[in-house]
């Protein structure tokens, strides 16, 4: 009896679909975003790798750094507890979860 040549790779676990720390939405252009701006990591004398970053998409990422200063969010919004704890936050969160992902989102 043949080997049957099985292509099909089920052994592989499938990867786990990457999603947005903030809002959840599995974005196919989530970028990687440092807890501590990198402008205010040097200030501090932390090293660039040693900066946490998250997954995040670029609607939230635009959204943080528009709201927020750059000493904010190294000081104060350096987790995303912090970040989602912010009102503000959550108000964009709940707003940008209704926008389709094709759709480039504006934030003022
Ligand atoms: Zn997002």
């Amino acid at each position: 009896m043949a080997r049957k040549q099985d292509q099909s790779s089920w052994y592989a676990e499938p990867k786990p679909p990457e999603v947005c720390v903030l809002c959840g939405r599995e974005a196919p252009n989530l970028t990687d975003h440092h807890l501590v701006p990198k402008s205010q990591g040097r200030r501090q004398g932390v090293r660039l790798g040693d900066i946490p970053t998250v997954k995040m998409c670029p609607a939230c990422q635009g959204y943080l750094s528009k709201t927020f200063s750059n000493a904010e969010l190294a000081n104060e919004l350096n987790t995303v507890e912090a970040i989602l704890a912010r009102e503000e936050v959550q108000k964009f969160v709940k707003w940008v979860q209704k926008q389709p992902l094709s759709k480039g989102v504006r934030v003022h």
